[in-house]
């Protein structure tokens, strides 16, 4: 079987990595000069909306799917007749706008930080009065990894992050005081089979994610995000993998977003789980049976940001995977997983992992 992939960033590099084994071929579409997925089959070089290019792809696929949740919609609807395209657009349509999202949570009951719509500055100052501040003002669409979004601690700085942000859309959230987060992924095959994966815990710094650990312990948590994640694959007929997250308060828990796509969060399922969120996603299109999600040990993952180690490598329990790509402040580009036989040994590894990353100088990769 031929599967197109929408972007050709570390996401594709692991589908198509996930995907060798199942005897797939892939092909990519991605402006960019030397993606990190090009490992793993040829790339189209052409711009996402580009219609001559989507539609090049679509003609050598059997089935067509994206690693990133910013494909534009309309672009790839003109494909829906030509190709079978999964996860489904509807779910795009909805992960895209974080306003459509948390509508579509609350009307599967699903409890969301308190929000306003804001489209202009006395919006944003209703906001204020009736969540109150601190709060968080997002753009509607195009945000990921904590970009495009402002902290307002008091009523003083509405104007300046109104300012900054206004050119589209935006929401205001409460800023939720959490304990901490996790995260719910789970695959679903167009005849209906669920599969969801060990609840993962996961710590961001500004935005963006450093840690994941999994299974986590806790089993009411567990239980919801799985009850909320069934409802919502249900709800949207969905094929293939999801990911969703949420702040977790005390014995509550809060839906921040979801992702109609592998996630970061669930890398550890590489080396952790039976079988990998990319292997499932691709089952998952593909209408093969989906397999095993649980977990074989206790796994940590901590994201590689912006450069990477000297002399980490791999051993029988740390596996450190290079995306390949040039290194920049902020920028992920790659990650390790650990492994280990229980969740103090776990955490014990990570710690010494991050002391490990910060007593070395990271070595800077050169583009030769
Ligand atoms: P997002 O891009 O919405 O996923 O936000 C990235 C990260 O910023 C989240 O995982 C949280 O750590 C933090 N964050 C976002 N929204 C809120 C909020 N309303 N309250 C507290 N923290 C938030």
């Amino acid at each position: 079987m031929r599967v197109g992939i929408i972007g050709a960033g570390q996401l594709g590099q692991m589908l198509g990595l996930a995907g060798k084994h199942l005897d797939l071929e892939f092909t990519f579409l991605d402006p960019a000069a030397e993606p990190p997925a090009r490992i793993a089959g040829p790339v189209l070089r052409f711009p996402f909306d580009s219609h001559a290019g989507l539609r090049e792809l679509a003609s050598k696929v059997d089935v067509l799917t994206y690693e990133f949740e910013n494909v534009p919609v309309e672009a790839i609807a003109i494909l829906a007749d030509s190709v079978k395209i999964y996860p489904p657009i509807e779910a795009l349509r909805h992960a895209q706008d974080r306003l459509y999202e948390k509508k579509l949570f609350e009307s599967l009951a699903i409890p969301v930080p308190a929000y306003v719509a804001v489209d202009s500055e006395e919006d944003l100052r209703g906001a204020a009065r009736s969540i109150g501040v601190p709060l968080v003002l997002k753009t509607r669409r195009l945000g990921y990894d904590g970009k495009s979004q402002i902290l307002i601690g008091n009523e003083s700085e509405i104007s300046a992050a109104f300012e900054a942000l206004h050119r589209g859309s935006l929401i205001a959230e409460q800023w939720v005081d959490f304990d901490r987060e996790v995260s719910a992924i789970g695959a679903r095959n167009a005849a209906g089979e669920v599969a969801i994966y060990p609840i993962t815990e996961n710590r961001h710094i500004d935005g963006i994610l450093r840690t994941s650990r999994a299974p986590d312990a806790s089993k009411d948590v567990a239980e919801m995000a799985r009850k909320y994640l069934t409802e919502l694959l249900l709800r949207l007929r969905y094929v293939g993998v999801l990911a969703m997250e949420f702040f977790v308060l005390g014995d509550r828990l809060l839906a921040n977003e979801f992702a109609p796509r592998v996630h970061n969060s669930g890398h550890w399922t590489i080396e952790g789980a039976v079988t990998s969120q990319f292997e499932n996603h691709l089952r998952a299109i593909l209408n093969m049976p989906l397999g095993d999600t649980s977990a074989i040990s206790h796994a940590g993952m901590i994201n590689l940001i912006g450069s990477l180690p000297a002399t980490l490598s791999n051993s029988g329990r740390y596996h450190m995977h290079d995306y390949g790509k040039e290194p920049r402040p902020g920028r992920k580009l790659g990650h390790i997983t650990v492994l280990a036989d229980s969740a103090e040994e776990r955490d014990c590894e990570l710690d010494k992992i991050r002391k490990k990353l910060t007593a070395q100088r990271f070595f800077i990769r050169t583009s030769s």
